[in-house]
């Protein structure tokens, strides 16, 4: 029986464990693929603060897991299957082809996962030119015409991140405005690699065996065009990965709805970072989250002592 279960080692997991450490809780997290979360796919990163000069994603990370490992916290590479109230107001939690675990709390921190655009060609050519990861895949389209698909912070913080390689990036934004931050959009209108295109929708991606031409819909007059390209990267959001929380706890977007201190209606049960309600979806964020749902355990159990 562990006093805590923390679900996921991104930034809110990682959070959690060191707060949790140092609180004294006896815990586990339990992580279905290495350590370090969305983050770990991040080129750089700029606004975490503390750090003067950009990070990579991967070493932000890497510092997070190496602190919460110094306090003795266990990262168990586990994949959860369910969680469960079991006996005496405790958690049953069931691991994929590993021992059930028993908890007085858990926080889930599974985070979110990119979104899919659903189009013919997507997964036929996911790895023979469509790509969710431009830090993973630039270096493939050197002196290459790529397109990014989104108009978010993450379409053009790495639609910037292939102008290292690429000869010319196709921004296809299905708007006339790009979503992401002012910054963002300054750099990606003085970048001469970069050419949006507004006001367009993918319909497929295609080609004979890999990428070569994408088919656009221009959603103001409905006329379709075809753009040769030799990659596409697909950056259009995220869906909050809770297919395993009870559905009582989620809401119409399949958020976890926690209170101020990440405390779900199910006591015992917190949620930190990208998959809750209201998130902002920031790495400060999501590690703020994971301070704050550890305590608010500490507080859940403390109470349990006293009771
Ligand atoms: P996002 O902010 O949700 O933006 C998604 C973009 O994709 C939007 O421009 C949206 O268009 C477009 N889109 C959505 N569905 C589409 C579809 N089916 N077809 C075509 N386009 C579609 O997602 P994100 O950029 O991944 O960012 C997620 C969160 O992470 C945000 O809160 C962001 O601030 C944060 N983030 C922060 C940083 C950072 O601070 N360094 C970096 C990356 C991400 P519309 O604009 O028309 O809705």
């Amino acid at each position: 029986m562990k006093e805590l279960v923390i679900v996921g080692a991104g930034p809110a997991g990682l959070s959690a464990a060191i707060y949790g450490m140092r609180a004294g809780i006896d815990l586990v997290v339990i992580e279905k693929l290495a350590p370090g979360g969305q983050v770990m796919t991040t080129y750089e990163v700029e606004n975490y603060p503390g750090f003067v000069d950009p990070i990579p994603g991967w070493e932000l990370m890497s510092n997070m897991e190496n602190q919460a490992r110094r306090l003795g916290a266990e990262i168990r590479g586990v994949e959860l299957s369910s969680i469960r109230r079991g006996s005496g107001g405790c958690f049953e939690i069931e691991t994929v082809g590993g021992d059930a675990i028993r908890a007085r709390a858990v926080i889930c921190a599974t985070g979110a996962s990119l979104l899919k655009l659903g189009v013919p060609g997507e997964a036929e050519f996911t790895g023979r030119g469509v790509s969710y990861c431009a830090t993973c895949d630039a270096a493939f389209f050197k002196e290459r015409v790529t397109a990014v698909v989104g108009g978010g912070d993450t379409a053009l913080e790495e639609a910037l991140y292939l102008t290292r390689f690429a000869s010319k990036v196709l921004l296809v934004h299905r708007r006339d405005a790009f979503r992401g931050a002012k910054l963002l959009q300054k750099r990606v209108m003085e970048n001469p690699i970069i050419e949006p295109v507004y006001n367009s929708v993918v319909r497929s991606i295609n080609g004979s065996g890999k990428v070569e031409s994408i088919s656009l819909e221009d959603t103001k007059t409905a006329a379709m065009k075809d753009l040769t390209v030799d990659g596409v990267f697909i950056f259009i959001g995220y869906r909050p990965n809770t297919e395993y929380v009870p559905g009582e706890i989620l809401n119409e977007y399949g958020e976890v709805m926690v209170d101020s201190r990440m405390r779900t209606s199910i006591p015992g049960l917190f949620a930190a970072g990208d998959l809750r309600s209201d998130s902002i979806r920031q790495i400060v964020a999501a590690a703020a989250d994971g301070a704050t749902a550890a305590l608010s355990a500490y507080d859940y159990l403390e109470s349990l002592a006293r009771s």
